[in-house]
């Protein structure tokens, strides 16, 4: 594994020269378009290491990640729910379900917009924000792009079909993301209905529910009936209590897209989840590559609004053009410095598409920043019969230790698709595919991602080389 000076330097965002200085320092005469060997990259990583921790370059950039709110400024703030399930599953029932269930809409006489995400208030008092775009695809996409607004997963499975392909793809990317996650058993008012048997079927995937003395919460539920769905947002809520889920509301607002469009008449609209701060109307920003002001705002029932708080879904008009979903929304001080910081980043996105460093690397960092701890080294299998997934799977577990965890995200039977590099580009892993390979589709978004892939027809030449990787990840002082 070896890559160039010029490439670690734009990984590090570091000057090129910096870093031939640096080896020259450590006695080694070396050019930016040399390639430098694992251990090296790390050595240069650690004596950048202080360097590195910057977000984006603050001379320029804003970079809020240091900008911590003082614990007394904190308050809760509603939790942010994504649906998810295999197709036909009853997410998009209950989604609907779910927004009859808002007591402000039913007092309005229930106008809905679908903007991306919508806000429910329960007979409590309390809020809930739903993401309107169920599926794990969206999910992931957003998190691929740093943006993780879910708190908590509602995992949709039919009480009459059970666990499904997609259900299970669901439940690995939710692991995979590390968010909380509440079964919903949905279609509990057919006839054929078997929740028992979900719940069973669970347990092979290692969602243990509360019933089988797991601690994952388990509602029955019917999107056509209504039944249990004052439980699920009861258990909902539990949660949020259980994350305790803060926001400082009085501040300058960062928020996140999770929908944006042209719209013929009004130009460029965004959707955004504000995660902290509150936006009003007449404020300055910056999103992705775009700047703007709130020229007004709308919410999930098409009313006016003058301003958002945390968690609140919002429809912001006045941008200079459409973002993307995941792009951060910054208020800055004037329009100036939102052109300023909007032109710095399209050219670094420029820049960035040309020298974006393999998947590995990443892990590298990661492991670098949590040394203390267990190094988790993230795959993906795919195989063509259950029978090798299986092998390659028990063979992979053993080569875990004390210092390093194999981590399989994602394994299954068929070829490698959208929704597996997607996952493996969200997490920094590499791909193996044993004897199948990407379709058509996966290849574009392969090349696209700079995902890793690894390809076999022999498990011992796999587990072989995957060991040596591991060892290579650990350093040399392990
Ligand atoms: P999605 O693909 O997961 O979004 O699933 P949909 O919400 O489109 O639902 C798929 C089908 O199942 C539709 O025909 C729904 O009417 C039906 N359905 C959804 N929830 C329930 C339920 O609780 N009970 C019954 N009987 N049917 C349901």
């Amino acid at each position: 594994e070896a890559i160039t000076v010029q490439e670690l330097a734009n990984r590090m965002a570091e000057k090129g020269a910096d870093l031939v200085k640096a080896l020259f320092n450590m006695g080694m005469m070396v050019t930016v378009n040399q390639t430098i060997d694992q251990d090296t990259a790390e050595l240069l990583v650690e004596e950048f290491g202080h360097r590195i921790q910057r977000v984006s370059d603050s001379d320029i950039d804003i970079d809020t990640s240091t900008d911590v709110d003082p614990e007394e400024a904190l308050q809760a703030r509603p939790p942010v729910v994504t649906i998810m399930g295999h197709v036909d599953h009853g997410k998009t029932s209950l989604l609907d379900a779910l927004r009859g269930t808002d007591v402000v809409r039913g007092e309005a006489g229930g106008i809905t917009q679908h903007m991306g995400a919508y806000q429910i208030r329960t007979k409590g008092g309390d809020h809930v924000t739903f993401l309107d775009t169920p599926g794990h695809e969206a999910f992931t996409e957003m998190r691929a792009r740093g943006a993780n607004v879910t708190d908590i997963v509602v995992l949709v499975v039919a009480a009459d079909d059970g666990i499904m392909p997609q259900t299970i793809e669901a439940i690995n990317h939710t692991k995979a993301a590390d968010v909380p996650m509440i079964v919903a058993i949905n279609k509990c008012d057919k006839e054929e209905a078997n929740p028992k048997r979900i719940r069973e079927r669970l347990l092979e995937h290692e969602v243990i529910v509360e019933e089988m003395s797991g601690d994952v919460q388990d509602v029955e539920v019917s999107a056509k009936t209504g039944k249990g769905l004052d439980e699920l947002i009861e258990k909902i809520l539990l949660q949020a209590e259980f994350l305790e889920l803060k926001a400082n509301p009085d501040r300058p607002a960062e928020a996140t897209v999770v929908e944006a469009k042209l719209d013929k008449g009004k130009g460029p609209l965004a959707t955004i989840l504000v995660n902290r701060g509150t936006l009003k109307r007449g404020d300055v920003f910056v999103v992705g590559t775009e700047s703007g002001r709130v020229r007004a705002m709308h919410d999930d029932k098409g009313k006016q609004v003058k301003e958002a708080g945390p968690s609140m879904p919002v429809e912001v008009l006045g941008l200079g053009g459409v973002p993307m979903a995941g792009d951060q929304l910054l208020v800055v001080e004037n329009e100036q410095r939102a052109r300023e910081v909007a032109e710095y980043r399209q050219e670094k996105a420029t820049e960035k598409r040309t020298a974006m460093a393999p998947a590995s690397l990443d892990t590298m960092f990661s492991a670098l920043a949590d040394k203390q701890n267990v190094i988790e080294f993230p795959l993906l299998v795919k195989a063509d019969v259950q029978g090798s997934v299986e092998a390659i799977n028990n063979a992979l577990h053993n080569l875990s230790n004390d210092d390093i965890k194999v981590r399989i995200l994602h394994s299954g039977v068929g070829a490698i698709t959208e929704s597996d590099v997607t996952l493996a580009s969200a997490s920094g892993a590499p791909i193996i595919g044993f004897n199948v390979r990407p379709n058509a589709k996966a290849r574009e978004q392969i090349e696209q991602s700079k995902t890793r892939m690894m390809y076999y027809d022999i498990i011992y030449q796999l587990t072989e080389e995957i060991a040596k990787e591991m060892a290579g990840e650990l350093g040399p002082e392990r």
